[in-house]
């Protein structure tokens, strides 16, 4: 995983968008654009951020520092084992009131992302079994 798919996928985590991240890292509305501006920078491939920006956007959302900085400098082999789903790892797990921290479902799968993929696949099995099973005629 690049560094910049970590903190994309941290942010969509939370629950937050991008102007969401820029509101919480420029409060003064002047300074706004540059700073959404700095936050899809900072999520595009390639792009690495400074430390002292990487500890600023730590305020605005949970991802671990030292997990990125493992993405930016280790070596592909020496990465820390990350969710595909939604970049949580070992020292940033999911946390539920229900259901506690995650585990893992998978080698690249947290528990938390394979039960909501579970209920994705359900909801979809529902809709398409309501088209099927839709009498003709009472169909939109
Ligand atoms: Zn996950
Ligand atoms: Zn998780």
């Amino acid at each position: 995983m690049t560094p910049a798919a970590y903190l994309r996928l941290r942010r969509v985590a939370a629950g937050l968008s991008i102007g969401d991240v820029a509101t919480v890292l420029a409060p003064r509305i002047a300074n706004r654009r540059t700073a959404f501006a700095l936050v899809r920078l900072w999520e595009a491939d390639g792009v690495i951020a400074e430390p002292t920006d990487v500890i600023r956007l730590r305020a605005a959302f949970r991802f671990d520092v030292a997990v990125y900085r493992q993405l930016c400098e280790g070596p592909e082999d020496r990465h820390p084992r990350i969710c595909t789903g939604c970049a949580c790892s070992e020292r940033d797990p999911c946390l539920s009131e229900l259901a506690g921290t995650c585990g893992w479902a998978s080698d690249t799968l947290c528990t938390r992302c394979e039960a909501r993929s579970l209920r994705d696949a359900a909801d979809w099995m529902d809709a398409a079994m309501g088209r099927t099973f839709m009498p003709e005629g009472l169909a939109a």
